[in-house]
């Protein structure tokens, strides 16, 4: 590693932070401390900036990020600042703990809806500027998808375990298995703490609307608990995003021979293309221009698609050739075409909805219609990644900072 971080130039405004990483990480200034061999030093501004770095730097789509904002890009190799960041992060992590730096939000008590990326690292920066703050999940444990999506041969558990333990060690209640909405109201949580922040993800997921998906399982599901699953041998997982990457490569590792159809072409899929080729190599097939119209007990109904271009020039569309119906068996059909924020914890709240029903929130980061609820990550983005989680909770704990 040391050569490679020789080779970074230490640019004054480097790309890879200020327009590659959604969290700007300070990549020269780590750079620096990494040559020094003051790595602890270098762990503590990684930390500060990202709670999550030890993470981020092992999942992230660096070619979207650091690495493809690299301006050695334009005539040599970029730099892999990923992999000085998982050296330094990954060893530092585990030696930190929680240290109250200020009295800032001294006696302000903050609850956070969300045990993921986004309530892990606000509950970090929150707790060490002063505040108490307790944490509550719909999960037994902390880490959301980091814990009940992606697998563990992706991201050991051992990065959700340490902020367990770290949490509890500096006190902070951590209440699993409350599901806010239905446990307890968010109206409850508004009037008892002085503020709310909720980063409850987008774990709804979306639905095909075809006869027989009954008989589907929704392979975020799957992921959830994998060995509770009887996959029998041949399984098709439809989508071609995170989700389905993760499902797929899950279930060869069970076994099964494993199908991935996706109704665009490979380069319409929204999953990283680290992943597919990643799927690829673990034996994953793909057939692509496949959407399904039928599910069956024992397979799937699927029809040919194709690209139409609009006679008036617009964007291109994908579209079912009429007529083009054939049966696949299979013994198992995983369904991961998208998902979205679950806004029923929000209803009978106050919460003031726009017209595609997602919270309206204001300049300040505030949820109209409620006085002191926040929202951050997934919940207020959508399905992204977990360094925009990160850097939507940063936000979010500026403007609440603010307020408070
Ligand atoms: C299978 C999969 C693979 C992925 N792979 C990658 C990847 O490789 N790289 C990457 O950067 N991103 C990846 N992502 C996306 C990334 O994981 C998310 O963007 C990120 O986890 C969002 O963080 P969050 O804290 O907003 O939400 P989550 O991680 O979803 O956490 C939300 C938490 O809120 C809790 N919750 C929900 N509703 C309630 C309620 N009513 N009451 C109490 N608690 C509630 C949930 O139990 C959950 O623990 C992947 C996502 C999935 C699903």
């Amino acid at each position: 590693m040391n050569t490679e971080a020789q080779r970074c130039l230490l640019c004054k405004k480097p790309k890879c932070a200020l327009q590659g990483c959604p969290v700007q990480t300070p990549v020269p200034e780590c750079m620096i401390l990494y040559r020094q061999g003051k790595l602890d030093e270098a762990g503590e501004m990684l930390f500060r900036n990202n709670p999550l770095t030890a993470v981020t730097s092992q999942v992230c789509d660096w070619k979207q990020f650091c690495y493809g904002h690299c301006v050695l890009n334009v005539k040599q190799v970029p730099i892999r600042w990923y992999e000085v960041e998982q050296e330094i992060s990954m060893a530092y992590l585990f030696k930190r703990r929680l240290q109250r730096r200020s009295t800032e939000l001294a006696g302000r008590r903050i609850a956070l809806v969300g045990a993921g990326p986004a309530g892990i690292a606000a509950a970090v920066w929150l707790y060490e500027a002063g505040a108490d703050v307790t944490l509550l999940d719909a999960n037994e444990r902390m880490g959301g998808v980091l814990r009940y999506g992606i697998p563990a041969f992706r991201l050991d558990k051992k990065y959700c375990d340490v902020f367990e333990t770290m949490f509890a060690d500096a006190g902070i209640p951590f209440r699993g298995g409350v599901e806010v909405g239905r446990d307890i109201t968010l109206k409850q949580l508004s009037a008892d703490y002085d503020a709310v922040l909720v980063g409850a993800g987008a774990e709804k997921p979306a639905t095909l609307h075809i006869p027989g998906e009954e008989k589907a399982v929704q392979a975020l599901t799957f992921l959830k608990a994998p060995s509770a699953c009887r996959l029998g041998r041949k399984v098709i997982v439809v989508g071609g995003g995170n989700v389905a990457m993760d499902a797929c490569r899950t279930a060869v590792r069970q076994g099964c021979e494993t199908w991935v159809y996706y109704r665009k072409t490979f380069e319409n899929m929204p999953a990283n293309p680290l992943e597919v080729e990643e799927a690829k190599a673990d034996g994953v097939r793909f057939e692509v221009f496949q959407a399904p119209v039928e599910v069956r007990e024992d397979g799937v109904v699927f029809c040919d698609c194709e690209n139409v271009v609009p006679e008036d020039g617009g964007r291109v569309v994908t579209r079912i050739i009429p007529g083009t119906e054939h049966f696949v068996a299979c013994d198992t059909l995983f369904t991961a075409i998208s998902e979205k924020p679950d806004f029923d914890l929000l209803k009978g709240s106050g919460a003031v909805m726009n017209e595609e029903g997602w919270p309206v929130v204001s300049e300040a980061g505030l949820v109209e219609g409620l006085r002191n609820v926040w929202v951050a990550g997934d919940f207020c983005l959508g399905p992204r990644t977990v360094v925009e989680a990160v850097a939507s909770a940063r936000e979010a704990v500026r403007n609440i900072m603010e307020v408070l």
